[in-house]
């Protein structure tokens, strides 16, 4: 079900050039401010770390928790958010040299133990941090991929976030990456290309960076919690036979 999921969005909408972001620290930053909070505001943000010059490690080490605190005011439950990315820099020159490219040389395992022993990095956001900046293999969980899958029979309601993690994974073991989006695929909204969405991956990386664009896309504008707009959902078809859709 799930590469049918795939085959059939991709050909519908084409690539979603995710993440949004100039440099692999950008996506960090935004992995982490985007918890409970809508992407519009995390670029709040972003746009405010960037004016006061601290989108960076140096940045983050270097400005006050209290001036940081203002500056991701935006994307709500601001102190805790501001202590994470001190924490997260703390983390980066303690066990990694304050370097992003010792830390992603990490074999993948590893260094997702390491983020996850990190006060509030769960699962979704070190796996955003590992996919989106670093390029490692591996998919990213969201609601919207749990409420697809769901809906599709492929998974239950009480899988735990791994299992979910590892049946994308083995789904699409060689699947191809999604074509640019052309004349023949649905104009929907997208990011537009950016540094990191098109930065060079595995194909592996680049088909579960396609996979979650997907079902992002899907999730915002179809599958959504309490109206599902199955009747014009490209995944109509693919409902479990009998499902009523709305
Ligand atoms: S809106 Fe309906 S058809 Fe589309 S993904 Fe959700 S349940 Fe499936």
């Amino acid at each position: 079900m799930v590469r049918r999921i795939y085959r059939k969005l991709a050909r519908s909408w084409g690539q979603q050039n995710w993440w949004p972001a100039e440099t692999p620290f950008e996506v960090i930053v935004g992995a982490i401010l985007t918890q409970n909070t809508s992407w519009t505001n995390v670029e709040r943000a972003l746009a405010s770390l960037r004016a006061a010059e601290v989108l960076s490690v140096d940045g983050i080490r270097a400005v006050t928790l209290a001036r940081l605190q203002q500056l991701v005011r935006s994307s709500g439950y601001y102190r805790q958010k501001a202590q994470r990315l001190k924490d997260f820099v703390g983390f980066l020159d303690e066990r990694h040299a304050g370097s992003l490219e010792k830390m992603f040389a990490t074999p993948t395992d590893q260094l997702r133990g390491e983020l996850l022993s990190l006060k509030g990095i769960g699962p979704e956001t070190a796996d955003a941090i590992l996919l989106y900046a670093g390029n490692h293999e591996i998919f990213v969980v969201d609601a919207y991929t749990r409420r697809v899958l769901e809906r599709h029979g492929a998974v239950d309601g009480r899988a735990k976030y791994d299992q979910v993690r590892l049946l994308v994974q083995r789904a699409l073991q060689g699947a191809r990456p999604v074509l640019p989006m052309n004349s023949r695929t649905k104009k929907v909204s997208v990011h537009q290309p950016s540094e990191m969405s098109a930065t060079r991956r595995s194909s592996v990386s680049q088909v579960y960076n396609e996979m979650h664009g997907l079902f992002v896309q899907v999730g915002k504008h179809y599958c959504s919690k309490q109206t599902p707009r199955c009747e014009t959902c490209p995944l109509r078809a693919l409902l479990p036979a009998g499902t009523l859709s709305p």
